[in-house]
């Protein structure tokens, strides 16, 4: 073996140990001591001030943000009105999560226990409506079963609860953790592992959060190239964007920070490499999926298109390297630079942006459009899936940009055999050439495309719950990305100089961690219920004697 290989061999041990031991104690032992340490509640007269200037919107406080309405919760439970209520909500979520075969019977649990008025957890604040779908309907595996149930359940704690809730001890737990969460997270609060990818402006690498354990993904954008090549704008939109969707179908921004020679973003890392690197770098004498696949990873970047465009976000990046699996085997969207918010009351926009051999024709052309520009790249991809080539090349065939466009615009797309009808049909609806008449996201929904025969064996319901199962698991012992050697280095940039309007971006951009993902964090390390400590008779404890 080579030196080379040897390198590689070294930094994918310690980084399969290191996402191998993100769990319960084999984390704790994982992390660093001293960082760990500086994870600390503030005494409550050093935060009090910031509980006037808290959002203090129930939604916000008690619903969205994970440690808000983990104390919410705490707080409902040591009330014994709101028992009832706060039982119902929990078995709810639980519900939402379980087990397809589990799911009848928890169902009907849930029925019995607060929807039936001679029970003694009955639910009073329940409208008749709900409580006759749950009991017509709890058959119905995997779908929305509780929702309105769950929306009468929040409307009536936020009259009967958020005004308790907000004078208690819990509340003002609440204000320690947003003090904590205020503090400045950079660079010394993470460790670099192996590169995982390349990208136009620097290195993805994995990385650890070395307070709390948990890995991420740190996608480095070096200043000086992206001053060169005027990156700034994509670098600002794909952070805005990033930290502002929360979506299973979407890669989440955690931290946003700068060192001296990079801007950095860390986000959730995908353990499984990206698609690209699955259809022709896992089995090279077989590249691309068989229709099964290609349909389960179709319907998931659906689902994450869906909610982009439901934000007004057109993506335009879409293709296989920018769509990244999770451990489960889940898919990701990520890569948002190239992404564009249309702001309210402008339904269009213009501008070439996207790859060469997926971007549609009306986007070529330079007319306006909107969303239907990423259906396209869909057809694109998912023809791709299947054919392990793209729709306007020839397998191994190297062509002008020009030429690209050109097909784009002219030709009409063959199959080959390996197509089903129904995929066939599905590409042809996508790769429409007129924008109009394209399959896509009409009504605020993708309704008419996720209704179409080749997703006849998707169960949208439990796919958008995560509980549908994907039909390829990465293995935990591989590492998905290309040997280090293999990436690629960078040339150095020469000639130029930053200056004071240059740092005053930077320090827009590095606007540090992200309120629910940071708190998703401290919840699933275990750090919240390691700082998350009671007094006698629930006093925060060291914090009320002067
Ligand atoms: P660029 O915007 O320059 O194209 P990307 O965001 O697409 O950069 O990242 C480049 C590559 O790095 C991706 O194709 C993928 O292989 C890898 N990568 C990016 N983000 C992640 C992540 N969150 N987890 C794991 N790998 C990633
Ligand atoms: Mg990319
Ligand atoms: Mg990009």
């Amino acid at each position: 073996m080579d030196i080379g290989g040897l390198e590689t061999v070294v930094a994918n041990c310690a980084y399969i140990s290191a996402r191998d031991n993100t769990d319960g104690a084999a984390a704790a032992a994982m992390r660093d001591k001293k960082m760990r340490a500086r994870l600390k509640l503030p005494h409550i007269r050093e935060c009090e001030h910031m509980k006037a200037a808290l959002d203090t919107a129930f939604d916000s406080i008690c619903v969205k943000q994970p440690i808000g309405k983990r104390l919410f919760q705490q707080f409902l439970e040591s009330n014994t009105t709101h028992k009832n209520a706060v039982e119902l909500w929990k078995d709810i979520e639980e519900y939402t999560i379980c087990q397809e075969m589990d799911r009848v019977q928890k169902a009907q649990k849930i029925a019995n226990k607060y929807y039936e008025s001679a029970s003694k957890h009955f639910c009073n604040f329940l409208e008749e409506k709900a409580i006759t779908r749950v009991k017509e309907d709890f058959k119905n595996v995997c779908g929305d079963l509780f929702k309105e149930s769950e929306q009468q359940l929040l409307k009536h704690l936020e009259k009967k609860a958020l005004d308790g809730y907000r004078t208690s001890m819990y509340f003002l737990r609440f204000v320690q953790f947003k003090w904590l969460e205020s503090q400045p997270f950079d660079e010394e609060w993470f460790m670099d592992f192996r590169v995982l990818g390349k990208g136009g402006f620097g290195e993805v690498y994995a990385c650890q959060a070395k307070a709390t354990g948990k890995m991420y993904a740190n996608k480095k954008l070096d200043k000086k190239r992206l001053k060169k090549r005027k990156g700034y704008e994509g670098a600002i939109v794909e952070k805005r964007i990033l930290a502002k969707v929360h979506s299973r179908f979407i890669v989440m921004l955690a931290y946003a920070f700068q060192t001296k020679t990079d801007l950095c973003l860390i986000m959730t890392i995908m353990n499984g490499g990206d698609l690209r690197f699955h259809m022709y770098d896992v089995d090279e004498k077989s590249p691309g999926f068989d229709e099964k696949r290609a349909c389960f990873y179709t319907a998931q970047v659906i689902c994450g298109l869906e909610h982009l465009h439901q934000h007004r976000i057109i993506y335009r990046d879409l293709k296989p390297e920018n769509v990244l699996l999770d451990d489960a085997g889940h898919v990701r969207l990520s890569d948002m630079g190239l992404a564009v918010e249309l702001p309210q009351g402008q339904d269009t926009t213009t501008g070439c942006a996207g790859t060469p051999g997926f971007m549609a024709p009306e986007l070529l052309q330079k007319k306006d459009y909107n969303y239907t520009v990423d259906y396209f790249t869909l057809g694109v991809t998912l023809y791709e899936m299947i054919a392990a080539k793209g729709p306007f090349v020839k397998r191994g065939e190297k062509v002008e940009n020009d030429e690209v466009t050109f097909r784009i615009l002219n030709n009409t797309v063959s199959y080959t055999p390996n197509f089903s009808k129904e995929c066939k049909n599905l590409c042809e609806g996508l790769m429409e050439k007129d924008p109009t008449k394209r399959l896509g996201f009409k009504n605020n929904y993708c309704s008419e495309l996720k209704n179409q025969p080749f997703f006849k064996d998707i169960n949208w319901g439990c796919l958008e719950a995560g509980t549908f199962p994907p039909p390829f698991v990465p293995d935990p012992k591989m590492v998905y990305a290309k040997d280090i050697e293999d990436v690629g280095a960078f040339s150095t940039i020469r000639g130029v100089v930053l200056d004071n309007k240059d740092a005053e971006f930077y320090s827009d951009f590095a606007s540090g961690n992200v309120p629910i993902p940071w708190q998703e964090e401290m919840i699933e390390t275990g750090v919240f219920g390691e700082l998350n400590i009671w007094g006698e008779n629930s006093k925060l404890p060291n914090d009320l004697d002067p």
